[in-house]
């Protein structure tokens, strides 16, 4: 029988699941257990397991690969979910109130039916840890830092660490360029959206900080802001700490601005003259501009601008408006290529200075990918 890895992605009330062939690390099938702990649903996240496991029936995998949301400092790439690192996730808890304990979940009930088989934990903060120091620090107080973790940890590691390399091996293919000297700026635009300035297959900067929050507007999240408006707005509205964080996290972004956090949505809307929806998409795309214009500079020189995730892949139209501005920095988009839908790597740009490409991103492939990499037992 083939050795297959199992990649769970454990939300608080849900529980995502993909199974791979390896070596090849080819989909099988994949399913997700939802109302976790909700009426109609499973009670916990152990019974969630069980459930996935009856879908295997007799495909029992010889290593499981977790998506962990916040690895901290601590991992700097994909780790062997022993007892110290499980004590590590552990420990980050409280800067992923959410996410962690549910990775933990998943961890404590494979480990309970499945006691023989290695697992691995794939973290979205580990491919930014390379990011300098200048870079990963906030202006505040050193104490912040020392005492509370304040600094700036990055997220949707796994997209960007994938889009990149698949973005180099592309370029070096088809153009002859070499991996080890691109520097890019990939773009992870989904409901929640970050960007990377990556140089040659290395993190050296990220937009989301501390927590997913931080850098481009989202489909509910306002990414960067002022800090005083959150003080100001908690005084002059009196919103407590727990309202600010819904605001800012649930009720912003294009919802915010516009009512729709859905990008086809506000797309359609302002094709039909709708006004908020025509400001919501100018913030939206101006924000990520103002980024590859950071990161161009924080590279020093920008080969390539890598478009990925639900609107990175699929939304031509955001594509036109984020690149059309910079034509006077290379970014020279194709029209008929940018319209043209796929699902495969291409090239969008014009033949200008700055490669335009999509990559569809593939986090559960480059879990399995990570986990066969460490614990591969074939
Ligand atoms: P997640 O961040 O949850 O993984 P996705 O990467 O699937 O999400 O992205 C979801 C977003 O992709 C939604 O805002 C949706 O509007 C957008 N999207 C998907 N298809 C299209 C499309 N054809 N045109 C514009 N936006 C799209």
């Amino acid at each position: 029988m083939t050795a297959t890895v199992l990649v769970l992605n454990a939300g608080s009330s849900s529980l995502k699941w993909d199974l791979f062939a390896a070596p090849a690390l080819t989909s099988l099938k994949s399913g997700v257990v939802e109302r976790i702990g909700e009426e109609g649903g499973v009670p916990d996240h152990a019974a969630a397991l069980a459930a996935v496991l009856d879908e295997l029936g007799e495909d029992r995998p010889a290593v499981v690969g977790h998506r962990i949301v916040h690895g901290g400092r601590s991992f700097s790439g994909p780790a062997l979910l022993d007892e110290a690192a499980v004590a590590e996730v552990e420990r980050l808890v409280p800067l992923a109130p959410l996410h962690n304990p549910a990775a933990l979940a998943g961890v404590r009930a494979v480990a309970e039916r499945l006691p023989d088989v290695p697992q691995v934990g794939a973290f979205d903060t580990a491919f930014h840890q390379t990011m300098p120091e200048a870079a990963a620090r906030y202006a505040l107080p050193a104490w912040c830092e020392a005492e509370h973790g304040v600094r700036r940890y990055g997220f949707h590691g796994t997209s960007h660490q994938y889009v990149s390399r698949v973005a180099g091996e592309f370029l070096r293919e088809t153009a002859g360029r070499s991996p080890a000297e691109l520097k890019l700026v990939t773009l992870h635009l989904g409901n929640g959206c970050s960007a990377a300035a990556v140089s040659g297959g290395v993190c050296v900067d990220t937009s989301m900080g501390l927590t997913p929050l931080e850098g481009l507007v989202m489909g509910t999240r306002t990414g960067d802001l002022d800090p005083a408006a959150v003080t100001y707005l908690q005084r002059s509205a009196g919103l407590s700490a727990e309202e600010m964080d819904r605001l800012l996290n649930r009720e912003s972004g294009l919802k915010g601005l516009c009512g729709d956090n859905d990008v086809r949505r506000v797309l359609q809307r302002a094709a039909d003259g709708d006004a908020d929806a025509e400001l919501a998409l100018d913030v939206y795309c101006r924000r990520i501009r103002k980024y590859v214009g950071a990161y161009a500079a924080a590279l020093g020189r920008l080969d390539g601008v890598v478009f990925t995730a639900g609107v990175g892949e699929n939304a031509a139209e955001i594509r036109r408006r984020v690149c059309e501005p910079l034509a006077g920095f290379g970014i020279a988009l194709d029209a008929a290529a940018n319209a043209r839908r796929s699902k495969e790597v291409r090239r969008l740009d014009a033949g200008g200075p700055v490669a335009v490409l999509v990559v569809p991103t593939d986090e559960e492939g480059e879990i399995a990918r990570q986990a066969w990499g460490l614990a591969g037992v074939g």
